[in-house]
């Protein structure tokens, strides 16, 4: 295990630990019937007060009091006085403040272990990077999480800024057999900050979102070992994935895009089923099918395919194809304006961008394939560090909904 770059803004500074950390996770009740204002102007902020009061249906001093109930908490400012046109009284502008709230954001997409901090501008503070592909237990990475937990509580502690949420994004027990067993949320709880686990698509989708414009709606999808699929506008997810994440969550089966099934009793996938996308478009179906002893891992299949091994080569460009086939109905279901592939497989999606855009030819006509501007990720992993924090963020804004994970794609229907 190596810390292999660590960005730290904050290791000269002296920290007097004789503060704590306003983490204000627990004593969130007290603003909880504000957070629907707090979300209004995280969207659109800055904003007069009357034009909250609006949004929210209520009168001007009603919003106003919503406003010294945030403020009171450190979570609004008055940032501005705009003197409105002819004689009126000047306009006091209120914004989310966006540069004393901050969220932790962990990915760990073995063998890369990235957890950051940023604030609500989502600006990075602190970032560690480690390779974890030598560890083998889960105190080790306990030990780096709760290490830079208490270098966060600290950095925000000297400055009476606010440490509001974290959520870890983590990849599968496949690619990392501790990973259900390594103790997120009693490590964040430890230090009285509440965190959510989730996947690794919901970093992505929160990273990726933020390239495009808040009206379009865009499909994510995740090139891994499987396939994960999430369209969404701006933050809000439209459909959810199905993941062992949500399904502890759920309770209960929700669609997931990597396991329709393509083939009527086809291949046998990993899931238990036969015939799933992923069982035949999934870096690990490409690598079964392969069957060479060359090729074990997506980083064996990037080399080939960048080297021009023609079988490999082959191999991708049907299991791209099949992903484009999969989801041209789908485009036309959900309206979809953009399609970007990211994970591990997405810098050599370019290689098979045409294979598919003729499978997304299934049901769409060429202009409209075109107008999708399928495109690989400029930064998978960056992206989904600060996709995390994103997601972090997101989650506190909605901690007035119930905390599970499901919140995330009803977050359209209870008017955001
Ligand atoms: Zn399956």
């Amino acid at each position: 295990m190596a810390s292999r770059s660590v960005k730290n803004t904050n290791s000269a500074v002296c920290v007097s630990r004789r503060k704590t950390a306003t983490v204000t996770s627990k004593k969130t009740a007290k603003f909880q019937s504000s957070l629907k204002a707090l979300r209004i102007l995280d969207r659109q902020g800055p904003l007069a007060q009357s034009h909250v009061a609006q949004d929210l249906g209520v009168t001007p001093p009603a919003a106003l009091s919503h406003f010294r109930k945030l403020g009171k908490e450190g979570l609004v400012v008055a940032v501005d006085k705009k003197f409105s046109n002819g004689r009126g009284r000047p306009l006091e502008l209120w914004d989310i403040d966006r540069s004393r709230n901050f969220t932790i954001g962990l990915v760990i997409s073995p063998p890369e272990l990235i957890i950051a901090m940023a604030d609500f501008a989502d600006n990075i503070v602190l970032q560690q990077d480690h390779d974890v592909s030598e560890v083998e237990t889960c105190d080790k990475i306990e030990a780096i999480i709760d290490a830079f937990i208490v270098e966060a509580v600290d950095y925000v502690a000297k400055s009476d800024y606010s440490l509001r949420f974290a959520c870890a994004c983590l990849s599968g027990p496949v690619n990392m057999p501790i990973m259900p067993q390594i103790n997120i949320e009693g490590l964040f709880n430890r230090h009285n900050i509440s965190a959510v686990r989730t996947t690794l698509t919901i970093a992505s989708l929160f990273g990726e979102a933020r390239r495009f414009p808040a009206e379009s709606t865009v499909c994510v999808v995740d090139w891994d070992f499987g396939i994960g699929v999430i369209p969404c506008c701006g933050d809000r997810v439209l459909y959810g994935n199905e993941s062992q994440a949500y399904m502890v969550y759920n309770k209960r089966k929700v669609c997931d895009f990597g396991h329709q099934r393509i083939v009527k009793a086809g291949r046998k996938c990993p899931c238990g089923n036969r015939g799933c996308l992923e069982a035949y478009a999934g870096g690990r179906a490409v690598i079964q099918q392969l069957n060479r002893p060359d090729i074990h891992s997506l980083s064996d299949l990037r080399r080939a395919a960048k080297n021009g091994d023609s079988e490999v080569l082959r191999e991708l460009a049907l299991a791209a194809h099949y992903m484009g086939s999969a989801l041209s109905q789908f485009v036309l279901l959900m309206g979809i304006d953009k399609i970007v592939v990211t994970g591990p497989l997405s810098d050599i999606f370019p290689l098979f961008r045409d294979s598919f855009n003729a499978g997304l030819e299934d049901y769409l006509q060429k202009e409209e394939v075109q107008s999708l501007e399928a495109s690989a990720s400029p930064n998978p992993v960056g992206l989904m560090v600060t996709g995390s924090c994103r997601a972090a963020r997101h989650l506190f804004l909605h901690s007035d909904l119930p905390l599970d994970l499901t919140l995330l794609s009803k977050t359209i229907m209870t008017g955001y």
